[in-house]
């Protein structure tokens, strides 16, 4: 088992920690899933990240814009957590993270009829206010910490 696993065991008995495909919390199942952890510290990057979610108690979300809120939020608490573990997680990886959130919203919010940015009015429905048109999007996206461009929202519920 990798050190930091055996002390995040140690310092949260209250979650799992799962080695997955990937990595996310599970709020339903309190579980950390975790990626394969190498010797490099950049692997701890995206376990911190989850951690952060899961120390937050971040469960549900009800807009994309609130999705976006809650990954800066854990991305705030990844930094903390990981430094108390000797780790240093990179700015420019965080903001590289964001951006694709905020792609991803732009993407969603903008109209596919008259490409106005628009309002979303449920967490699966948006609605433009300049050609009155409503169109459904996935209900949310799996975060994903690990990767750089992602092309598709997925339509999994965790973080
Ligand atoms: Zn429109
Ligand atoms: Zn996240």
């Amino acid at each position: 088992m990798h050190k930091v696993i055996k002390l995040l065991t140690i310092d949260y008995p209250k979650f799992n920690f799962i080695e997955s495909d990937s990595y996310y919390w599970s709020p339903q199942k309190n579980t950390i899933h975790y990626g394969r952890l190498t010797k490099e510290p950049k692997s701890l990057w995206p376990l911190f990240h989850e951690v952060g979610h899961a120390n937050l108690g971040h469960r549900r979300f009800n807009s994309d814009f609130e999705l976006l809120t809650l990954e800066m939020d854990a991305w705030d608490k990844a930094k903390i957590i990981a430094s108390l573990y000797g780790v240093k997680i990179d700015d420019d990886h965080i903001q590289d993270c964001l951006d694709t959130y905020r792609d991803w919203l732009y993407r969603r919010s903008t109209c596919p009829f008259c490409t106005n940015s628009s309002l979303q009015t449920k967490i699966d429905t948006y609605s433009c206010f300049n050609c009155n048109n409503t169109w459904h999007v996935s209900a949310s996206r799996k975060c994903r910490t690990y990767r750089k461009k992602s092309k598709s929202p997925s339509l999994k519920s965790s973080l």
